[in-house]
């Protein structure tokens, strides 16, 4: 994606295929010129080589993209895409597609299609489903696999046990039925906001479902929401209120357990959908908490 920054100041083609319709190219074009942007910017919308449905899915796509098939006249499906980006060319210096250039070997069709078109071809991060989404967590998955971290999904922490000091001791999963307990060192909650079901609530008040962390709201409940949907409500901010090292704090303001460290949507404070902040908290207060968590441990 990096030969795609706005920043950057090469003129540039944006490519839509009509079967992948998330990806409107002449719209995005006139969007970016509008807004100012340092280059030139067209786009153009061609259809993929060979035979799909309008609505097909993206990963087929990438793998024909990939595997490089015929599509036809026994011209190779990076071939034809080729030819029918050619003649929308113009001076443009670089060339971006929605991100469906591959899946495991993107890299490798990237630089095929760069010298088919004399130009750098860049992949434009699109919605659901997610190629680029879906890299990163293979990634992530190998990189744990390589670290030696195993993995329980699907079983939720239903209990926790305290030691004399107050540290959390052990936590318990159910597993259909059976209460497994798990012990360590340090514990990161990252259990999502109120959506996520990390942060629940009734007509006494909020509270961090697991723990019991206390989850600072206003007494009055009618203080909890403004008017009109996208006012500024207080309900929006509700999640535990951690200190420096990410540890939830209790209505006293002392740490609720010395070895638990809070990331994401459970971390409260700031209305992260008005602000736009959703990844951005959950990324930065990720990595302190893993941090803090393995220097306790
Ligand atoms: C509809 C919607 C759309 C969004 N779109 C965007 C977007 O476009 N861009 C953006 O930046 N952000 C977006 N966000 C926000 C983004 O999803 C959150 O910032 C992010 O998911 C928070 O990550 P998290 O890991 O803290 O929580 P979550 O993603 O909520 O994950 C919490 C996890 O904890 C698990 N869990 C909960 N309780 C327990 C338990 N007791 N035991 C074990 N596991 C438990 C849950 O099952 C879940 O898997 C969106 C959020 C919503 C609700």
């Amino acid at each position: 994606m990096a030969p795609g920054l706005a920043s950057d100041d090469r003129s540039t083609l944006l490519v839509g295929f009509e079967a992948a319709t998330d990806f409107d190219a002449p719209l995005a074009a006139d969007r970016l010129t509008a807004a100012g942007v340092p280059f030139d910017v067209e786009g153009a919308t061609v259809a993929f080589p060979g035979e799909y449905r309008a609505d097909a899915a993206v990963t087929r796509l990438a793998h024909a993209l990939e595997r490089d098939e015929d599509a036809g006249e026994g011209r190779s499906t990076r071939q034809r895409l080729a030819d029918r980006v050619r003649p929308h060319l113009g001076d443009a210096e670089r060339v971006g597609f929605p991100a469906i250039l591959g899946d495991a070997h993107v890299e490798d069709v990237r630089a095929d299609l760069s010298e088919r078109l004399d130009a750098e071809v860049f992949e434009i991060p699109t919605g659901p489903p997610s190629l680029p989404g879906i890299r990163l967590e293979d990634r992530l998955f190998e990189a744990l696999d390589e670290a030696g971290v195993s993995m329980t999904t699907g079983n939720p922490v239903v209990d926790h046990e305290t030691d004399a000091d107050g540290r959390i001791e052990r936590v318990y999963i159910d597993r259909n039925g059976a209460r497994i307990p798990y012990r360590a060192d340090a514990y990161v909650l990252a259990t999502g906001g109120l959506v996520g079901k990390g942060v629940d609530s009734d007509r006494d008040g909020p509270r961090e479902a697991v723990f019991g962390c206390h989850v600072p709201a206003p007494d009055d409940r009618m203080a909890w929401s403004g008017e009109g949907a996208f006012a500024d409500h207080a309900f929006a901010r509700f999640g535990v209120d951690p200190d420096d090292r990410l540890r939830p704090l209790d209505a006293g303001g002392s740490p609720e357990f010395a070895n638990l460290f809070a990331a994401g949507g459970v971390v409260g404070g700031a209305d992260v959908a008005r602000e736009k902040s959703a990844s951005g908290v959950s990324l930065a207060t990720g990595l302190v908490a893993g941090r803090t968590a393995a220097e306790e441990a």
